[in-house]
């Protein structure tokens, strides 16, 4: 049995410049950088998808690496590796999460320096997250994302350092286990949630559109202006527990009788409140008003969520449901 390696670039594989971009290592330069890759006795078949910075992956990019990991795992592989950039991984594998249907796990790595450097944590990443992908403890837990020989359940870690090696980190929870010896060790086991049902199509996707909307001091809510027109549901990052200035609280109001508005923490981490405050911009007034409770889920992850449901066709009741799962 084989572990299936989809690379989609990043600084993992980026070897330096040329006169007309970047030098771009493929799969096979990654997995011979790697020494132990072999000892584990699994052959790693590579797919090169795409070799660009994270910043320029998409939805639909996902979805379509996600079928082809499918597909290799109906060919018979024990578990998928994709590696990519680290700016969008905390978002991208959470859509793998939403979407994933089989037990094995699918694991996301990536590397924070890159090979010219001293340093480089890619061979390091990429060997750990083979590990994990061939390991029976890791099977039924979703999408993972395994930096720094720790492992994150996508749902829950966040990029939390621009430079930084030890950057992913799941505030909220803490890793669910580690690469110790080379060997994977669970130390929790978060229960799988309901993803999302089923498939949304780039033409659906394209006709989404989801903004973020992350108040700040003195925010007038001029941006918000119209948003309904152009936009199909929106996330707003509040203050804290899920404040917002009171002049925002009516202009949210009327966005959320046109579009679902799920409210958020711009903290980092985290639950929004519910019945704590009761002030005109407070959480409780925002939910009377009709937002919806986004509990734990950070603003990037609610984001995530609420484009595939819409795309999906997933009506108000099943929107709330879905965000349900998070508090
Ligand atoms: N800017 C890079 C990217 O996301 C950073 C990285 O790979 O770590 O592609």
């Amino acid at each position: 049995m084989s572990v299936a390696l989809f690379t989609l670039g990043g600084t993992i594989a980026m070897a330096g410049h040329t006169v007309d971009g970047v030098r771009r290592l493929t799969g096979a330069d990654l997995t011979a950088a790697v020494p132990g890759l072999a000892d584990l006795g699994r052959p790693i078949d590579v797919q090169d998808v795409e070799a660009v910075a994270s910043a320029n992956l998409t939805l639909a990019k996902m979805l379509d690496v996600v079928d082809a990991a499918s597909k290799a795992i109906s060919n018979g592989a024990t578990g998928i590796v994709v590696t990519q950039g680290t700016d969008t991984l905390e978002e991208t594998a959470f859509v793998v999460d939403q979407v994933w249907p089989h037990s094995h796990p699918f694991v996301l790595t990536g590397a924070m320096r890159n090979p010219t450097l001293a340093g480089h944590d890619g061979p390091a990443n990429l060997l750990a997250a083979a590990r994990v992908a061939c390991s029976p403890a890791a099977r039924d837990l979703g999408a993972l994302v395994v930096l720094n020989d720790e492992i994150h359940a996508a749902r829950w870690v966040r990029k939390t350092h621009s430079t930084s090696t030890a950057t992913f980190a799941s505030p909220n929870a803490g890793s669910i286990g580690q690469v110790v010896e080379g060997q994977v060790r669970i130390l929790t086991r978060p229960a799988r949630q309901d993803g999302v049902p089923g498939r949304a199509e780039p033409a659906d996707l394209d006709a989404t559109r989801v903004a973020l909307y992350t108040v700040t001091l003195d925010d007038d809510g001029l941006l918000l202006d119209g948003l309904a027109d152009t936009h199909q549901g929106l996330v707003v990052a509040a203050y804290g527990v899920g404040h917002v200035p009171s002049a925002l609280a009516p202009v949210l109001g009327a966005l959320a009788e046109r579009i679902p508005v799920v409210l958020t923490s711009r903290t980092g981490g985290g639950s929004v409140l519910r019945h704590t405050y009761k002030s005109v911009g407070s959480e409780s007034d925002l939910l009377g008003r009709g937002l919806i409770d986004g509990g734990f889920l950070d603003p990037y992850k609610a984001r995530v969520l609420l484009r595939l449901l819409l795309a999906t066709g997933e009506g108000h009741d099943e929107i709330i449901a879905a965000f349900a799962q998070h508090h």
